[in-house]
């Protein structure tokens, strides 16, 4: 498919006059009242996107593996080794679910798993080789920051190694997932054997200074503090300083089902606190170029409110996503919806590809 560039921001960088404080972003995040809120992220949207036009994807989110041994608990996903009802797929079969997305029109693949200690390094970098390969209409978007030290601890190497053999076997994006909340404090009590904050920043920020691009997402709305959330995105948006290798923020909440988290959080935050995280991050973040609305994870309606809190994004078609679906949340959506939705909402839709590049406008 052509691709038209996207169309260009006010400013490469920081496109606000005055960096927001800590405290600044406290106030967002409490209580400033929600629909001035609101209308301060849309200006801040507008000024650095002019035209009315919301962005989407084609894409899809197969797994390769469900074999997990770190044990987060928040996640309704993983079966331990052995469990019998854990599955790894071989390179055939992913490259049979990429097929499939490739044949419904998708130029994504978000592929992501367990970290399963049985997978050697050749089987992601055959995924990447053989997609880049079979098609080249699609662009890999592969392995997260935990996925990528898990590699690292199998092959018994740096994982900057990991990063550059990905490179180069075709590999130029990397999805934010894995980042939960980047705080200390909340990482050792939700997903302990992850690491803390750097374990996911170490790896963005080697990834970018190599030329990938990745997204920064954020799930929040479990044992999370104000606080921890002004960490995160002050972690984000100095790494952004740095390289400006984030194309997008995409934050979204946490779903309890079927995860040991869920005796203690019970109910999901609503869309109030969606939309002022949003607002926030579009604000405080005022150097990522995109902010994505989750339809997906907060439902249609809320994704057409997000267009007036800051959000430029609709995300994607997700044909297939199974994390989620683990913990009974199950949402879909058709391109035919999603060009409707954002009509509807009073913006025009184009579709993008993974790095933001507009394909196609409706
Ligand atoms: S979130 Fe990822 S790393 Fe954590 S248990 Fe689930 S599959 Fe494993």
């Amino acid at each position: 498919m052509p691709c038209e560039a996207a169309p260009t921001p006010n400013t490469k960088d920081r496109f606000t006059a005055k960096r927001l404080t800590r405290d600044e972003g406290r106030h967002l995040l409490t209580d400033a009242p929600l629909l001035e809120l609101g209308a301060r992220a849309s200006e801040a949207r507008f000024a650095r996107w002019p035209e009315k036009v919301v962005t989407f994807v084609i894409d899809s989110n197969p797994n390769y593996t469900n074999v997990c041994i770190t044990d987060c608990q928040f996640c309704a996903f993983y079966r331990k080794p052995g469990d019998r009802e854990a599955w790894t797929l071989t390179v055939d079969e992913v490259l049979a679910k990429v097929d499939s997305a490739a044949s419904k029109g998708a130029t994504t693949v978000l592929l992501q798993g367990g970290h399963n200690p049985a997978l050697p390094l050749d089987y992601y970098l055959t995924l990447v080789r053989e997609t880049r390969k079979r098609f080249p209409q699609v662009t890999p978007h592969f392995f997260t920051a935990s996925e990528i030290h898990t590699m690292a601890q199998v092959a018994s190497l740096p994982f900057t190694d990991i990063l550059d053999r990905l490179w180069d076997a075709g590999q130029r994006t990397i999805p934010g997932g894995g980042a939960e909340v980047l705080s200390t404090r909340v990482r050792s009590r939700i997903a302990p054997k992850k690491g803390g904050p750097e374990a996911w920043l170490e790896v963005h920020r080697e990834a970018h200074r190599r030329g990938f691009k990745s997204t920064a997402t954020m799930m929040y709305g479990h044992v999370e503090t104000v606080d921890d959330l002004l960490d995160h995105f002050d972690a984000i948006r100095e790494l952004q300083d740095m390289f400006g290798g984030f194309t997008a923020f995409v934050p979204w909440s946490f779903k309890p089902g079927n995860t040991l988290l869920e005796k203690w959080i019970k109910q999901y935050k609503g869309p109030n606190m969606y939309l002022r995280v949003l607002a926030a991050a579009r604000l405080y973040l005022d150097n990522f170029p995109h902010v994505q609305a989750s339809w997906f994870s907060e439902g249609k309606p809320t994704g057409q409110i997000a267009l007036y809190f800051g959000a430029d994004d609709w995300g994607g078609t997700l044909f297939e996503e199974n994390v989620h679906r683990a913990a009974e949340y199950v949402n879909t959506i058709s391109v035919d919806e999603i060009v409707t939705l954002i009509r509807e909402a009073g913006f025009t839709p184009a579709q993008r590809t993974t790095e933001y590049e507009i394909v196609r406008r409706y």
